[in-house]
């Protein structure tokens, strides 16, 4: 995967006019080193809600190059299973920062206890999370090529690759 700084500004595959100054988060990559700490367990509940919202799906699937498990890809929390790999999620701030990370970092943090940055988990744990209506104002993501769910419209699904 692309690998980019944690915190640097966003400007990858679906990047669109929604995502200006949106901020890099969970990039990963093999080499790269990142900081670690066991995740808070309410942090990972709702990091999970972000990671059923897809945002720019593509077709093909993204290995974590980490473990190079096919494990990171389908990842399963009290029953309910994502893929994951194929598709990013946005994660809006108190502060009215947005951030974009591919959805394994729920993996990276999971699986390979990779630390986000403060203002991160801060905001996934207190701003507007999926299925809130606050995260789809007037029933509408405010991103583009987004859909709830992991089963896309194929005419949507043809973005990147
Ligand atoms: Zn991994």
């Amino acid at each position: 995967m692309t690998h980019f700084k944690d915190l640097t500004i966003y400007t990858y595959g679906a990047a669109t006019s929604s995502d200006v100054g949106a901020r890099n988060i969970g990039w990963l990559a093999a080499d790269i080193e990142f900081q670690i700490a066991v995740a808070d367990p309410a942090f990972v509940e709702r990091l999970w809600r972000f990671c059923r919202i897809s945002i720019g799906q593509t077709r093909g699937l993204h290995e974590c190059e980490l473990c190079r498990s096919s494990e990171a890809n389908s990842v399963c929390l009290k029953g309910e299973k994502l893929l994951l790999g194929s598709a990013e999620i946005r994660v809006l701030s108190r502060k009215g920062e947005t951030y974009a990370a591919p959805n394994l970092v729920y993996h990276y943090v999971t699986a390979h206890n990779y630390s986000p940055p403060a203002e991160f988990v801060e905001a996934v744990l207190s701003g507007p999370s999926p299925p809130d209506e606050e995260y789809f104002p007037g029933g509408h993501f405010i991103f583009p090529h987004a859909w709830p769910g992991q089963n896309p419209p194929l005419e949507v699904a043809g973005r990147g690759g």
